[in-house]
């Protein structure tokens, strides 16, 4: 947190009473609010629902603002194609903003936490990295974390595994897909287009190397926590399949990275994937199964509290953030 431009202290300030008196015997936590050093925006921080007997937490490590959606979005389309989009569902045409939302599955024992957050080792980015003190203002401290799972390796995802050198989550496992560890962590990623985010893999995953277990697509991390084929933003970009008691949700990671954009034109390129077309593919092969099944789903850089359904519309899918359906 020193690396942010406002202190715990302040983060908090006036959330406590919200948070303290919302723990309801449900489970079912309210939304507790963070404050900035400016007044504005005031938000959610932590939203938590049943699944069966499970428990999903999402958190808002924090979000940047900037320019786009075009040319991030949309780069096989004109920039006025995306403008039009924009503003037919009421979004700026040419500001925007991207949200990283960790995601914790209780299942039983296990502490499942998908995804680090931005942390403070980026030092890049002021509003972010707020996942480990978010977790202890809900009572969870990053010790009682089980199972750490890596969709993929860029920055917004592994930033937060260490702190200070040393590793945030010391008695947790570490699960990722091989072909990704692979991919980042081989020398000729150490230069070129590569190179920022593969310098962050060798400060904060190959020292956990010997924690780290291997998987692929259709593997079980947990009794009721599978792994989906998802590559393409990345080459072992996974997504994971969560049930229990019959209840189902997917984490999509970042098949998806913009509410509107990406789910009403999944065939639009994307600055951030790596394999434009096989990462298209992907989407829709994901996204449609989310939307024939009816299933909500979490998408690492939705809106927080990130979570919400779709329906197959057009070339592509509506997006309906989930209200109150989790939380009956
Ligand atoms: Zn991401």
């Amino acid at each position: 947190m020193t690396n942010t431009s406002f202190s715990r202290r302040t983060l908090f300030k006036g959330a406590g009473l919200i948070a303290t008196g919302a723990t309801a015997s449900t489970g079912f936590v309210q939304p507790v609010f963070a404050e900035g050093n400016s007044p504005f925006p005031v938000r959610p921080i932590a939203n938590r629902f049943k699944l069966g007997s499970f428990e999903v937490t999402t958190f808002f490590d924090g979000a940047v603002q900037l320019d786009g959606p075009h040319p991030i979005f949309g780069q096989n389309v004109s920039a006025a194609d995306v403008q039009k989009l924009a503003r037919e569902n009421f979004l700026p045409e040419k500001r925007m903003e991207i949200g990283f939302t960790p995601t914790l599955v209780r299942a039983g024992d296990n502490l499942v936490l998908f995804d680090a957050g931005n942390g403070d080792s980026t030092g890049r980015r002021p509003n972010a990295g707020n996942l480990v003190s978010i977790m202890k203002h809900i009572g969870i401290s990053p010790d009682d974390i089980t199972h750490v799972v890596i969709t993929h390796m860029h920055p917004d995802h592994i930033g937060g595994l260490m702190e200070g050198g040393k590793p945030t989550f010391k008695n947790a496992a570490y699960i990722t897909n091989a072909s990704e560890f692979d991919f980042w962590t081989a020398k000729e990623r150490l230069s070129g287009g590569t190179e920022r985010t593969a310098k962050l893999v060798q400060s904060n995953v190959k020292p956990l190397s010997e924690k780290f277990s291997f998987i692929k697509a259709g593997d079980d991390i947990v009794n009721g926590i599978t792994t989906l084929e998802a590559a393409g933003h990345t080459p072992g970009h996974m997504a994971v399949h969560v049930e229990s008691e019959g209840d189902r949700l997917v984490l999509i990671a970042d098949a998806t990275n913009h509410h509107v954009v990406s789910l009403q034109r999944p065939d639009w390129h994307v600055r951030f994937d790596m394999d434009k077309q096989k990462a298209a593919h992907t989407r829709k092969n994901l996204l449609g199964m989310i939307a024939a099944d009816r299933i909500p789903f979490i998408g690492y850089h939705m809106p927080f509290p990130s979570v919400g359904y779709l329906e197959a519309k057009g070339a592509g899918f509506r997006y309906e953030a989930a209200s109150y359906q989790l939380g009956l």
